[in-house]
Order: C-alpha cells, then structure tokens, then sequence
C-alpha cells in the first residue's frame, strides 16, 4: 500500500501566519485522533481546512494504545498502512479474572478487520498528522486556540489562537464558517460556548506506564486483568487493568476506572503497584524497567456533552464525550466522529450561508446519535449500574468465563463488534438487544443528539 506520508513533518508546521489573521473554509482545534481525521476527510473532500494543535510533534499523549478492529478499520480509510513496521498487531484480548485466563480472537466480520494493533499515541498521533496534511490540511502545529470568535448572533466565525514561537506574542484570528473542536477531554471550546458536561454522566480516569520488558512486548494478546481490587483487599476496582504490547521492548500497563459507587475515586497509582506486585517476575513490571512516571487523564464517557452540534461548532471526539462506557476506548470512535463530521461540513458548506445548511450541520448530531445512540445508552446503565459497582466482576463470573460462546458475545458486545444485516447468532442476539433500547431522543439530556 501507498504511505500518504510527507518525509517530515516539521517543513510542514512551522507556518508563515499573517499578522492580519488566516482564513480557510473549516478550523479544526487539535490534531489528536479526532481532529486529524476530521482534517484528512475535509481535505480529501476538497475542502480548505486549518489544522490547529497547541503542541509540536511528535509528542506524548497519556493513553493505553490499544487498537481494536473499529480503529485498524478507521485507519486504513484514512490509507495509512499498517502493515509497515511499528505496528504491533494482536490476534485478541487476553482476560484475566481469578484463576482464569482465557483467550478471545477477534471476530471474522464483514465490515471489520479481525485483527487490532497498538502503537505508542507519541508516534500514532504524528502519522495521522502527517496524513491529514499529505490529504491537503494546513498544520499549525504550536498554536493554541485561546477562545472562540463570534459574530452579533453568537455563532461560531473562528478561532483566536497564540504562537508559542516569542516572536509572535499576539493572538492571530483563524476564521472559518465552520469550527471543530478536536481538543479532548478539556473541551474548552465547547465551555466556552456553553456546551456544559451532562452531571449525570460518569467520568472515568486512567493512569498508564511504560514498562521496558522484551518478554511481553511483541505478545500477540492485548490483556485484561478484571479481579483488581482497592488497595489493601478492599472492594473489587470498578474497571480493569491492561498490559498492552508496544513492540519496542515495552509494554504500556495502566488502570481505568469509574468513580466507586461506595468508595468514590480509587486511587490507581497504589492500586497500580498492588497489582505488578502479583505479575511474575520475568515480566519485568517492576520499578527498575519503569520508563517515566505514572501519568493519568479523564475519560468522558458516553457521549457527555451535548449538543454536539451547535451554532457553527462541531464537538468530535473527548471534547463531546465519546469514549464508549463499554470499555474507555476512545480512539476508533474519536476517528469516526471526525469522518462523519468531516462529511457533515463538507456537505454543508456545499450549500450558501443560511438555513439550508445549517439543516445539514444538525444532521451531524442526528447521524451520530444513529450510530452509538442505543448503544451508548445501554452502556451508561451498565456503568451506572454494574461497573460502577463492581468492575467486570459481576459477569466475567466463572460461567462466563467457562463457556467460549458467552465469551465471545461478551466480549463483542463490550467492543461493539457486529454485523448488520446479522451474519450469525452473536450478531441476531446484539443487534436485536440494541434494537430494543429506546433510541435516545435527539434534544433528550444525554442523547448527544440535542441542535440548537
Ligand atoms: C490512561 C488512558 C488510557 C487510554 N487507553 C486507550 C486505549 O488503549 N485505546 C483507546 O481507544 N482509547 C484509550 N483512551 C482514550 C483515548 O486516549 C481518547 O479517547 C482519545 O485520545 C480521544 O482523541 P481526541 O482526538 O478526541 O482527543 P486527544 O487525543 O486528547 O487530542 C486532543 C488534541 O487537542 C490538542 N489541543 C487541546 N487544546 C487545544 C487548544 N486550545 N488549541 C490547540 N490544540 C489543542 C491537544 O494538544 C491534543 O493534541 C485512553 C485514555 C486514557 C486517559
């Protein structure tokens, strides 16, 4: 397969601004997963587009890493190649509860690769990058959007953005009739235009470390570890550890979990160092292999803030909430959110200002409230209800774990992988069940699906 990318990126994102402002017909603010896909879709569609990010890559992002086939299927529609060297490809998850160990393929679906893959975020965020400006994005990498500009109806015109460069102390205007806010979990554009987090919602955190350790660095298994506890013997954690392959001689190992629905915020850094503690030996979990300090973030989940469309402003991504309540994985849909928005403003801008396509941006909302709607749904009453409580104890329970076919219905509803029209009886038993959640009402609180 071709690779899309330029040799380097730098030539490409130290940019000459002109002090009187930059205009293109979409800004995107922040080239994380969701926002350089958005870029990449809008440029492929024609569209001049503004690619903002406030760090210069390649850089860290706190994250586990991990691919499921949702994001390999993301990426190769963005043409990158993931067969070159770097990719570490998993065959499935390994899961981990008390005595069991048992191993999960992925699944042989119509619409999904059966493989995942994981690569450290400092250099995947870099190659998705680069692709979105091969595609014909304009990278400002080092530019910090510092607030929304509005016009007198208080819809969304640009951007005003910072330099980190000294020589540019003033805040230049990005201006473009449509906005899409790829800026993660702060989502401070999205605050600055009103767009609040559901209090309802529950926030997960996460906390990682890299580990030098050869003997599990090319394991063909992304792994899951779903018998954690609170420090001390105390109540089962309410999520899951992982030890994820990176191929480089590390492995990336970390813990997310939802607030305690009793104990309130575990505390994973100890929780972290209870758990390696129990790891063998030759794995090398130990603090001597330790590469840089343990660093956690938030995980909005389940589509948190609403509504994802408003007033020129499009939310993809953590900065709507996107991370699924089903697992806290957020790249292969913070992908897909930047696809669908990148078609939504591309279709939109195919109309004059005015209403027509303002119809076609609200349709942004709608679609994604057709895709993971019913899905997200279910999966805040599991959270709310199960996880929160008891982590994956509850139904990794020793039936489950006995019984291949459980498993694998388990473990695709967890990673919402399915076929429609269903293909076999796991895909019939899904899909009738998500077909059975009322779709969440576009203007409900927490369908996502709200327009103004
Ligand atoms: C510990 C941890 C482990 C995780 N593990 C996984 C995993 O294994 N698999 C998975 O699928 N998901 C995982 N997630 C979730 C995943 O990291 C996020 O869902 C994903 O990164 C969301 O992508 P995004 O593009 O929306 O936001 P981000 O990746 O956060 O990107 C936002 C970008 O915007 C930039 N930015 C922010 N503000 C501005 C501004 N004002 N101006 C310009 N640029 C700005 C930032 O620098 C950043 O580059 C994990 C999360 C955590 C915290």
């Amino acid at each position: 397969m071709r690779d899309l990318s330029p040799p380097d990126l730098a030539t490409t994102d130290v940019r000459e601004v002109s002090r009187s402002g930059e205009d293109a017909l979409v800004i995107v603010v922040g080239a994380g997963p969701a926002g350089s896909s958005a870029a990449y879709h809008l440029a492929r569609a024609g569209v001049d587009v503004i690619l903002l990010e406030k760090a210069r890559f390649p850089r860290e992002k706190v994250c586990g890493d991990g691919l499921t086939p949702h994001a390999v299927h993301q990426l190769i529609r963005m043409g990158v190649d993931v067969s070159a060297p770097g990719w570490t490809r998993s065959r499935g998850m390994r899961w981990v509860a008390g005595e069991h160990r048992v191993h999960i393929d992925w699944p042989a679906l119509g619409r999904y690769p059966d493989f995942g893959l994981s690569r450290s975020r400092h250099d995947f965020d870099d190659i998705l990058a680069r692709h979105a400006v091969a595609a014909g994005a304009r990278l400002y990498s080092g530019w910090k959007a510092e607030r929304p500009l509005t016009d007198r109806a208080g819809r969304v015109i640009g951007v005003a953005a910072t330099s980190d460069s000294p020589d540019l102390p003033e805040p230049v205007d990005f201006r473009a009739p449509v906005v899409v806010a790829a800026d993660g979990a702060s989502a401070r554009l999205a605050l600055a235009m009103g767009l609040e987090r559901d209090p309802r919602r529950q926030i997960a955190t996460a906390a990682r470390r890299y580990y030098r350790s050869p003997e599990r660095s090319q394991e063909d298994y992304l792994e899951l570890w779903a018998d954690l506890r609170f420090p001390d013997g105390g109540p089962y954690l309410p999520g899951y550890g992982w030890i994820f392959p990176v191929g480089d001689g590390r492995v990336n190992v970390g813990l997310g979990a939802l607030p305690h629905r009793r104990h309130g915020k575990a505390d994973l850094r100890a929780t972290l160092d209870q758990w390696l503690a129990r790891t063998p030996e030759e794995w090398g979990l130990r603090e001597e292999n330790a590469e840089g300090p343990v660093r956690s973030a938030a995980l909005p989940l389940g589509f948190n803030r609403h509504p994802l469309y408003a007033r020129g402003l499009l939310l993809v991504g953590d900065s709507g909430g996107m991370v699924s309540p089903w697992n806290g994985e957020g790249i292969a849909q913070a992908m897909e959110a930047g696809e669908v928005a990148a078609e939504s403003a591309a279709l939109a801008l195919a109309h004059p200002e005015g209403p027509r396509r303002e119809q076609v941006l609200r349709g942004y909302p709608v679609e994604m409230n057709r895709r993971w709607g019913r899905y997200y749904r279910l999966g805040n009453t599991a959270a709310d209800l199960v996880f929160s409580r008891s982590g994956f104890q509850p139904v990794l329970n020793r039936y489950v774990m006995g019984s291949p076919f459980l498993l694998n219905t388990l473990a695709r509803l967890l990673t919402n992988l399915t076929d429609t029209p269903s293909r076999d009886v796991v895909d019939h038993l899904l899909n009738t069940a998500f077909r059975l959640v009322p779709s969440p009402k576009p203007g409900a609180r927490g369908s996502g699906a709200r327009s103004r």
